[in-house]
Order: C-alpha cells, then sequence, then structure tokens
C-alpha cells in the first residue's frame, strides 16, 4: 500500500495513519502537512516519511504524488466559526489547495484520490435525514469550500477519468481530537471542561442535534476505500443516521464519567446548522460490511485517551 496522505497529523490523519500501519505494517506511508492545527507528537515515531510543507506549494504536492497508489486528501482549515473569522485563508487552503492535489494526481498518474468534504454543505437545507441528492446551501464559508472541495473532485472524474470519491465527513470524534484552541470541536471541548470541573458551554438550547461518527469506523472506511479503489459519481455521506442532540450527549457523558455536569447557555454561534443526521443509502451500498461505534463505545475510547 502507498498513499500520501494530506493533512496526515492532524487528528483524522493521525488515526488514520496509525490504522493503515497496524493493518498494513510494510504500508509506504507519506504524510504533508503544514502542521498550523496538526501536531508532529501525533505522528512522532511511526515509520511513515514525514514532510512539513503546504498544499499550496504545487511541485512539493506533485513530488510527493510520484509513485503513489492513492491519495487520502484531509489537509484543509477545519470549523465553521474560524472560516466566518478567516474566509480568505479557508478559501485558499480548502479550495486552491484541493485543486493543487488534484491537479498533481493528475500529472503524475496517480490512479485515486478520496477528498474530505463535509455534513456543512447542506447548510440550510431543512431536509432530514440528509440525503446526497439534496440541494446544498452552505451557511458559511467553510462549507462553500467544502462544497469545491467535492465539486471539483467529481468534475476531475468526468474531465480527466481520475477515480475519486468525496467523503462527507459528519461530527468526527475521537482519540487526538484537541481541545486545547479556540475553534475546538464539542466532544473534545466538552470532556476537557467536564474533566476539569468546569460548566459545559452550550451555544443556544442544546437541542442541535449531531450525527456523530467515531473516527476508528472513519479509517475504516477510508482503508476500504483504497484497497478496493472505491470511488462515485456522487459524494458520499460518511455517517450512520443518529441524530444526538447536545443535551443528550451530556446524558451520555454523565453516564460515562459517574458525575452530573453543569450546563451554560450562550448565543447560538452564526453559520452553525441547527440538525444534521445522514441517510446511508450509498455509503451501505458501496460499503455493505460497514457497521457504525455506537457512541457509548467511541466515547469510552475517547475518554481513556484523554
Ligand atoms: P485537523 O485540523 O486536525 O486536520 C487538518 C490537518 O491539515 C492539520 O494537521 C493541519 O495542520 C493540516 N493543514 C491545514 N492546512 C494545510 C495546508 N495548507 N497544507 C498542509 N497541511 C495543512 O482536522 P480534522 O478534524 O482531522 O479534519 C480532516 C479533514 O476532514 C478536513 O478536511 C476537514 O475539513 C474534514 N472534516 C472533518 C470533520 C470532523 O468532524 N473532524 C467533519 C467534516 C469534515
Amino acid at each position: 500500500m502507498k498513499v500520501l496522505i494530506t493533512g496526515g497529523a492532524g487528528f483524522i490523519g493521525s488515526n488514520l495513519v496509525r490504522y493503515i500501519l497496524n493493518r498494513y505494517p510494510g504500508a509506504e506511508l507519506r504524510v504533508l502537512d503544514d502542521l498550523s492545527t496538526g501536531r508532529l507528537s501525533n505522528i512522532e515515531g511511526l515509520p511513515i516519511q514525514f514532510t512539513r510543507g503546504s498544499i499550496l506549494d504545487f511541485e512539493l504536492v506533485r513530488d510527493l504524488c510520484t509513485g503513489m497508489e492513492s491519495v487520502v486528501h484531509l489537509a484543509a482549515i477545519g470549523s465553521v466559526p474560524r472560516s466566518v473569522a478567516h474566509p480568505r485563508p479557508t478559501h485558499e487552503a480548502n479550495i486552491s489547495g484541493t485543486l493543487n492535489v488534484l491537479e498533481a494526481a493528475r500529472e503524475t498518474g496517480t490512479a485515486h484520490v478520496i477528498v474530505a468534504s463535509s455534513s456543512s454543505v447542506y447548510g440550510s437545507n431543512p431536509a432530514l435525514p440528509k440525503s446526497e441528492f439534496d440541494w446544498t446551501r452552505p451557511m458559511s464559508p467553510y462549507g462553500v469550500s467544502k462544497q469545491a472541495t467535492e465539486g471539483y473532485a467529481i468534475a476531475y472524474n468526468f474531465s480527466y477519468g481520475l477515480k475519486t470519491l468525496a467523503f462527507r465527513f459528519f461530527n468526527v470524534y475521537g482519540p487526538r481530537q484537541l481541545a486545547d484552541h479556540d475553534y475546538a470541536a464539542v466532544i473534545p471541548k466538552f470532556l476537557d471542561a467536564a474533566l476539569s470541573g468546569r460548566p459545559l458551554v452550550v451555544h443556544g438550547d442544546g437541542q442541535q442535534s449531531r450525527d456523530f461518527t467515531y473516527v476508528g469506523t472513519v479509517c475504516e472506511a477510508i482503508v476500504d476505500a483504497i484497497d478496493r479503489k472505491v470511488h462515485s459519481k456522487d459524494p458520499v455521506n460518511l455517517a450512520f443516521g443518529t441524530n444526538t442532540t447536545l443535551i443528550a450527549l451530556i446524558d451520555e457523558l454523565e453516564r460515562k464519567l459517574s458525575v452530573e455536569l453543569r450546563i451554560e447557555h450562550s448565543d447560538p454561534r452564526v453559520g452553525d446548522v441547527r440538525a444534521s443526521q445522514a441517510d446511508g443509502v450509498i455509503l451501505r451500498k458501496l460499503f455493505p460490511t460497514l457497521r457504525p461505534t455506537p457512541l457509548s463505545v467511541g466515547l469510552g475510547a475517547t475518554i481513556d485517551w484523554f
């Protein structure tokens, strides 16, 4: 297995590196990451080729693509609120960066590219569950950038015959997802507050829902896609149709931690969607053996890592 992973020092990327090395100890893995949000400590000591650099450096991406059988393109500036505060860097990294990765794959004859899109592309569409055939209306620059990411990937299949697969991730959680920055995701933020005895800050009423997906399951799907060179002319939701409100998540955390947690409500966040739940029809068709990890099991593994 010869794979270039962009963003491989980040949360999902470093879990993926470990997952592949466990399964294929002789795998040839290259990681390209600018360490803007990723951490070297996530991948230190692992038998991979790490390059600190940017996906905006086309020649570097092209060199790293050479000889690879697949590219898993995870590098991006994540987070809805970060993109609302800083739209231009989000545009450059997520849209121009994706174009660079696809161009590099095309020029080097790399057969297969998987890109990371997001449930944020559905935006203001209230339909539930969210099917890949529903219309999309991103509500944030981040959502727009992910729509462009998947749009480019699919267009490269039609235009150049590159085998591409655009996964729409829904709230992914698990070990190595950090809480120590302003734009942290909700599960590490809640865990960090809970374990240090601070109140959990809930934006709005807490009835907003998310389709939380365990990172191990995401890695399993990506590796299966690499193995079988799965590609698709439609984006693919990578989530299982669970619909957990933040209040229900807090209840589950209270059970797992055996404590009563204090909650503080603050204003709803600009650009946040109210409800998110995937329709899994395409996922089940392409990955018939993939099974979800129950929230309580995934939270247990995440708490153990914290
Ligand atoms: P992350 O921030 O931990 O990982 C992204 C990585 O990309 C980081 O290591 C960062 O340093 C790197 N990076 C950023 N800009 C770069 C650049 N210009 N050149 C090279 N490296 C760069 O985030 P994550 O949660 O692991 O997300 C991985 C991918 O999945 C992203 O594309 C994200 O948009 C997408 N996604 C994540 C979620 C989620 O719930 N975590 C949901 C939907 C989509």
